[in-house]
């Protein structure tokens, strides 16, 4: 598997269907103005890495794992779950007291005011 595998699926294997139910319901969400229209919904996203913990423990900063990410959403003809991204992601082992901040975010979670910001 190459080191940048992305692959998106836009059509259920089963049937053909491209309805999905979760992305619909976020549709109807979104056109109630219920949800912001950049949000994507899915029945599962995960992410994570293919390691043993005990070994991930003992791994030098800055090496990388194996990880994954997974969305999957459910077929509004058939019923059949199936994986709509699948993206490989490979983390690097940082320092455990590192927290990333969020982009755009002050360290107590409140959005920083960018004066030079255009929006
Ligand atoms: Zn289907």
């Amino acid at each position: 598997m190459e080191k940048d595998f992305h692959r998106e699926f836009t059509k259920c294997p089963q049937c053909g269907s491209e309805d999905r139910f979760f992305e619909q319901l976020a549709n109807v969400a979104k056109e109630r103005g219920l949800a912001r229209k950049e949000w994507e919904f899915h029945l599962q996203m995960s992410e994570g890495i293919v390691v043993d913990p005990a070994k991930a423990e003992g791994a030098l900063i800055g090496s990388e794992a194996p990880g994954f990410g997974i969305m999957t959403d459910v077929c509004m003809e058939c019923g059949c779950i199936y994986a709509i991204d699948l993206t490989r992601i490979d983390k690097k082992k940082s320092l455990p007291s590192a927290q990333p901040i969020p982009h755009g975010k002050s360290q107590k979670g409140r959005p920083l005011i960018n004066p030079f910001s255009v929006s």
